[in-house]
């Protein structure tokens, strides 16, 4: 595994460019990796590995995290419904993708950069499946 992407890794699975340029990692460096597959572009301003979940990634491209089912699924409970469900706060912007579930909040809720925690993700599952037409 190269440094950057151990880098990454610490950071949490996804980095912010702004991160990886003040450990070094300058423009046309951050560029080669990408050009080679070592790194992968999660979004504007945002870079991941091949080692991050690629849920996680494309919920940081619609500029959120994962949550409830898809949260659950990214701790290895439950099968997800096959949907991506993504944690947006209030800034953010609905994605226009039928596939995409948003759980909106006010404020940024506990977990780390990929994810919701599991209580949280829990709690939005229970709403999220008392609200949802699915058979
Ligand atoms: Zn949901």
């Amino acid at each position: 595994m190269l440094p950057i992407e151990i880098l990454i890794l610490r950071l949490g699975g996804l980095a912010r460019t702004s991160e990886l340029y003040a450990a070094d990692y300058w423009q046309s460096l951050v560029q080669l990796y990408s050009t080679y597959g070592r790194i992968i572009s999660a979004g504007k301003g945002w870079w991941a590995t091949k080692y991050t979940p690629p849920a996680a990634v494309a919920a940081r491209k619609l500029g959120g995290r994962l949550a409830c089912v898809s949260a659950l699924q990214h701790y290895g409970i439950g099968d997800g419904d096959g949907r991506l469900h993504l944690a947006l706060e209030r800034s953010g912007k609905k994605p226009r993708d039928v596939d995409v579930i948003v759980h909106w909040s006010r404020r940024r809720l506990p977990g780390d950069r990929m994810s919701v925690t599991v209580p949280v993700a829990r709690a939005q599952a229970t709403r999220c499946a008392t609200t949802s037409p699915s058979s």
